[in-house]
């Protein structure tokens, strides 16, 4: 018997997955989302977090996973299928593609690939301890909450370089921690940052450290590579700034 053909697949259930789901689904194209399951998020990143303050429509804010299921019941509202499993290959030499996942095989006309990206840590000591307690790798997600608070912005590409800045309208000093002498950040962006006052900058230095009470992030051991001091910079705030990776 001839294999069912899936007008769309979408593999992912973030934001992305489920805007594109509920549009697929309203042009009549029953989608079918791959979700994703363990170690994959279904819902995506902001599963795991508390208050989303700027998405619009949520005067209050809403919690990342109440947000998700709203996500997911409004592209089922149209027809969209979602199936909790991860896939595992993709085939996309001939039509119809084909889709290994958990569940067995699937073949499609048309692939959506939502799968989201990775945030790059330092991997320094208490990091992960400290995750949603001082750390974060998104400065307009969390900056709100270090208002009047000194933070760090590890990083020093044009990503560190917005963040800091964008960090300014909250925090009461900014410090970039960059391991080396020089910045990668484009001119423009370097010199936004340097004529910022509320900005100061280590050079040199890596994070050795993430310190606090166990609840909140306090301050992080800093590395001196030029001399090898290691010093404990007070702080109440790290955002990592190195990048992100695909998840494709
Ligand atoms: C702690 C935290 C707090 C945040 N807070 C905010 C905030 O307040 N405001 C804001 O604007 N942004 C916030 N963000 C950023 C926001 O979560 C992301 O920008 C957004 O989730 C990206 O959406 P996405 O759909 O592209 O990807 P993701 O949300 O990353 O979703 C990716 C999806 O792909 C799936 N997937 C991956 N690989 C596979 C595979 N092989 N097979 C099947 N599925 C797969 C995953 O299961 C997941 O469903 C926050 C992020 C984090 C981590």
């Amino acid at each position: 018997m001839a294999q069912n053909v899936e007008k769309v697949v979408v593999i992912g259930s973030g934001p992305a997955g489920y805007t594109a789901a509920l549009y697929a689904a309203r042009a009549a194209l029953k989608p079918l989302v791959l979700a994703g399951s363990i170690p994959n998020l279904p819902g995506g990143q902001l599963m795991i977090t508390t208050d989303v303050e700027n998405f619009p429509g949520f005067p209050k804010g809403i919690a990342g996973p109440e947000l998700m299921d709203l996500f997911r019941q409004q592209a089922e509202r149209f027809g969209a299928r979602v199936l909790e499993e991860n896939v595992n290959a993709v085939e996309l030499g001939n039509r119809p593609f084909k889709l290994k996942h958990d569940g067995g095989e699937t073949l499609a006309e048309t692939i959506i690939i939502a799968t989201g990206a990775t945030a790059m840590w330092t991997n320094a000591k208490g990091e992960e301890a400290y995750k949603n307690r001082g750390v974060s790798a998104c400065a307009t997600c969390d900056g709100f909450f270090f208002r009047n608070m000194d933070v760090l912005v590890v990083g020093g590409g044009d990503t560190a370089m917005e963040e800091a800045t964008y960090l300014t309208n909250h925090a009461r000093k900014v410090t970039i921690v960059h391991r080396r002498e020089e910045l990668r950040a484009s001119k423009v962006m370097q010199e936004r940052a340097r004529n910022n006052p509320k900005i100061g900058f280590l050079w040199n230095a890596v994070v050795e450290e993430v310190v606090g009470d166990g609840k909140k992030m306090q301050g992080a051991m800093i590395k001196n590579l030029k001399t090898g001091e290691v010093s404990r910079v007070d702080a109440q705030g790290l955002f990592v700034a190195i990048g992100h990776k695909p998840n494709t």
